[in-house]
């Protein structure tokens, strides 16, 4: 992490130190939550809508900080050391933009609707079998999470994976002005964030910014089966580094460099081959078509850097994977339950969906399904298509939550008029319910937005069970 003299960090973030006297005092790292004080560490008070750091400066420095950033309109700084600057976040960003500069490691970018950390974590997992390698932490993808990974990242990284979230135009750009990425990954288009953009064209255009900060003679990878990105290529207020080389992955052997050409589904994961990697199946011991794409790109990126054959197969077998994406639980009965209450949008709902219809050897298959959240006006047309997907004779039963959902339900019933649909909007009475209806042969599948807390339902189940 960064580790640095407070009168060089002033440098670095464009700032200027309070007291000449506090030059030598070193700082080794940064935080701004100011909960979390840890010795000897910078604290930046950030500026929210309904926090201000500011308030807690004083105290971060007597609980232990090494010194703060402080922001000049701000009046006068707290007594201890400190750096004077005119925007605390943007003094983050430039202090991450200097520190990654310094320590002159190769950048990875990855941004898309669906599957950025499970990218993140393949692309890792990868490059990490013969390279020092850094990756974002968590899900830390904001202008204020994609700095402070930086800022932790250890002096001799070689290459950082880091991941590029949005809610809306021109974050995305300025994450690539702080990353610069050699290679770029845009894994998907889907629909999350419609409300803030409105069309899945805008949608594209935020994720291609990606580009926009990139390194000259960089590499773009991106899915091939999504038209809306080359048109964005293509138009002419698109800002493109010098020499852009493209590479894509996708289904579509006519729209792709890289596809799969043979894939053979287990209960664990997937054994398959793709165009370019002809040679015995690659096992990736993660459920899902989805998962075999995303891993399409981290397989562009791999090449990219040169990893072979070997370090392909090291790296797939060692794959750790952020928690709570189709995680597979065998409750204490046997029952199996697919916990993807991480999120959820309509792209990520059917590819959750085929998951389940994918997995073989059980007795029914029941999917909980609660709110997709955000999608702007379409939302209940969304949740129609999802519920139509699920009774295309991939579920045997189905749930759902939340006033949205009982457009997935009614969808549905609609489709599949002997399907049985229960619709609760309370998750107590869903869960007991569904307690009582399970066998411990069934396989449960639980999906919907964070913000609905499907978690809950998890823990019920394999409780009660
Ligand atoms: P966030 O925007 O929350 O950071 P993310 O883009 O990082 O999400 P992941 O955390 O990797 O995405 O995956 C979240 C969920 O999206 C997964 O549990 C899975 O259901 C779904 N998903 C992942 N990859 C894909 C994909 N390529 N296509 C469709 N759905 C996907
Ligand atoms: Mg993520």
């Amino acid at each position: 992490m960064i580790t640095k003299k407070l009168d060089e960090v002033a440098v670095m973030c464009g700032g200027t130190l309070a007291h000449d006297h506090d030059c030598d005092i070193r700082v080794k790292g940064v935080f701004t939550d100011s909960r979390k004080i840890e010795d000897g560490r910078l604290f930046v008070p950030l500026v929210g809508e309904k926090f201000d750091g500011h308030a807690f400066a004083a105290a971060a420095l007597e609980g232990g900080a090494g010194a703060v950033l402080w922001q000049r309109d701000r009046g006068l700084p707290p007594a201890g050391p400190a750096i004077v600057v005119e925007d605390t976040l943007a003094a983050l960003q430039a202090l991450a933009k200097a520190y990654l500069a310094e320590v002159g490691c190769r950048v990875v970018g990855i941004t898309g609707s669906n599957g950025k950390t499970t990218t993140k974590d393949m692309v890792y997992a990868l490059l990490g079998t013969s390279f020092k390698v850094h990756k974002t932490g968590g899900n830390f993808n904001n202008h204020i999470g994609l700095p402070l990974t930086i800022l932790e990242m250890p002096q001799d990284t070689e290459i950082a994976v880091l991941e590029m979230g949005m809610s809306g135009r021109h974050e995305i750009e300025s994450l690539s002005a702080i990353a610069s990425p050699e290679v770029a990954v845009i894994t998907n288009i889907g629909e999350a964030h419609l409300l803030q953009l409105g069309s899945r064209h805008e949608i594209a255009r935020a994720k291609v910014e990606i580009i926009s900060g990139m390194k000259p003679g960089g590499l773009l990878v991106y899915h091939g089966d999504e038209p809306l990105i080359p048109l964005v290529l293509d138009e002419p207020e698109t800002i493109k580094p010098e020499g852009l080389k493209t590479f894509t992955f996708g289904m579509d052997p006519d729209k792709n460099d890289d596809y799969p050409t043979g894939m053979m589904f287990h209960g664990k994961g997937v054994i398959f081959t793709t165009h370019r990697h002809p040679e015995e199946g690659l096992d990736l011991p993660l459920l899902g078509q989805h998962n075999v794409i995303n891993c399409l790109a981290a397989l562009a990126v791999a090449d990219y850097f040169g990893i072979g054959k070997d370090g392909i197969r090291e790296g797939l077998s060692g794959l750790r994977l952020t928690g709570m994406r189709i995680e597979q639980i065998t409750a204490p009965s046997g029952l199996t339950v697919l916990n993807d209450a991480y999120n959820a949008s309509p792209l990520s709902m059917k590819a959750a969906i085929d998951v389940l219809d994918s997995l073989k050897g059980h007795r029914r298959k029941i999917a909980v399904l609660g709110d997709m959240l955000e999608l702007g006006p379409k939302e209940l047309e969304f949740h129609a298509e999802v519920g139509e997907y699920a009774a295309d004779g991939k579920v045997d039963m189905l749930y759902t939550f939340g006033p949205l959902s009982e457009e997935t339900a009614e969808a549905a019933r609609r489709k599949r008029p002997d399907l049985p649909v229960y619709h609760f909007s309370d998750k107590e009475e869903l869960a007991s319910h569904l307690a009582g209806q399970v066998h411990p042969k069934d396989i449960v599948l639980i999906k919907a937005s964070r913000g609905m807390k499907m978690e809950e339902i998890v823990d019920a189940l394999v409780k009660k069970d």
